[in-house]
């Protein structure tokens, strides 16, 4: 059998998250790296990542700036703060600024659209949207005042699975996020979404799904990052005490984040894919390269100021609390440069073949 038909299957990509022979396996790195650097090239984008506000009003079990979590200090950077670390991030040579946060219905519709409004006229950059589940109105809104794209996991495309990791009334549903991801498309945002790998009770056949669904969905953007803990968090409590159907599960490796990032490469070979940061928290800058060397094209530099940023805790050592901007662009950049990639310049869109 063929182990690489030019448009993965579900059978095949299950064939290789259950492979664990590393000689084996380097065949599916080798073919990772070849298609992304026929689709996509050598140039890895950057783009500056502003956590605009902590406030949340969902209560995902994995994520420690759930509402339920009491203990964490909420801010909300002000717009003048949010425009002028715009500015800084193009001041750094960045093509795009991605603004996320909770939903925080603190932030009225209309000031992030001031917000994107700004900072298009005074950075002229591409604005990426991460701010969760919202209305129509707002995304038409946010759309018509400038922004370029929007970023919404559905986390796991495992109904069953879903639905255990979001409870309550005001929780994420599954149908809803793929049906604004699917709304956005018709609005004109590129648009991307993701998943977590290695949450309990994750199987390999789920993941499998995921990558069908990925393709199917034609999606410019894929964030694929490993499930890290959080000590506060529900779902970390069953980490922690739960290790026998945790061992069951997925693993929330960095071996497993790569190979899943190198088989999406493979099916969504125009995607633009992040070596995210929840990979290099948990496996530091030779997993991050590893990752562009299996697939990966992006990286997200933080770039929140440093006085809010300890405080955007939704899992414990995130690689950047503690570097300032400028620290953590020029080790980018040298990560970068020393696998013999280059930094891309200007926005990165998506760019179809045909
Ligand atoms: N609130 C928006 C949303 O949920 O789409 C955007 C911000 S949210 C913090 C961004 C992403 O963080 C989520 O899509 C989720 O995949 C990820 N995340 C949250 N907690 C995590 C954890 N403990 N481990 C790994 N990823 C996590
Ligand atoms: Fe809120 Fe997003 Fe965290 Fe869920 S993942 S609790 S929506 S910030």
């Amino acid at each position: 059998m063929s182990r690489f038909l030019s448009i993965m299957v579900y059978e095949e990509i299950l064939y290789w998250l259950r492979e664990n022979n590393e000689e084996k396996l380097k065949e599916l790195w080798e073919k990772a790296d070849l298609v992304r650097r026929q689709f996509v090239g050598d140039e890895v984008y950057l783009r500056g990542l502003i956590e605009i506000s902590n406030y949340c009003s969902k209560n995902c079990s994995y994520c420690g700036i759930r509402v339920s979590n009491k203990s964490l200090k909420r801010y909300r950077m002000s717009k003048d703060e949010i425009i002028d670390t715009a500015l800084l991030a193009k001041e750094l040579g960045y093509g795009t600024v991605v603004l996320q946060s909770g939903e925080d219905p603190g932030f009225l519709p209309e000031e992030i659209a001031y917000i994107i409004g700004d900072i298009k006229s005074k950075a002229g950059l591409a604005v990426t949207l991460s701010l969760g589940e919202q209305s129509r109105e707002n995304l038409k809104l946010w759309k018509r005042a400038g922004a370029d794209r929007y970023l919404l996991k559905f986390e796991t495309s495992d109904e069953r699975l879903f639905k255990k990791l979001h409870r309550g009334p005001s929780a994420k549903k599954l149908a809803g996020r793929i049906s604004q991801i699917l709304y956005m498309k018709e609005l004109g945002y590129e648009v991307g979404s993701g998943i977590i790998i290695g949450l309990p009770y994750q199987t390999y056949e789920s993941i499998a799904k995921d990558i069908v669904l990925f393709k199917e969905m034609d999606l410019d953007m894929i964030g694929i990052g490993p499930y890290v803990p959080h000590p506060l968090t529900p779902l970390g409590k069953i980490y922690s005490s739960h290790k026998e159907s945790v061992s069951k599960s997925v693993p929330n490796t960095p071996e497993m984040t790569i190979k899943v990032v190198a088989l999406t490469r493979l099916a969504c070979p125009e995607s633009n894919i992040p070596a995210t940061t929840a990979l290099a928290t948990i496996g530091g800058v030779e997993a991050r390269k590893l990752c562009l060397l299996r697939g990966a094209n992006i990286i997200m530099p933080n770039i929140t100021p440093l006085k809010y940023r300890v405080y955007y805790d939704i899992y414990p050592g995130k690689t950047c609390s503690i570097k300032n901007i400028q620290d953590t662009h020029e080790d980018i950049i040298q990560l970068i440069e020393s696998i013999g990639r280059i930094p891309g310049v200007g926005r990165g869109d998506r760019v179809r073949q045909n």
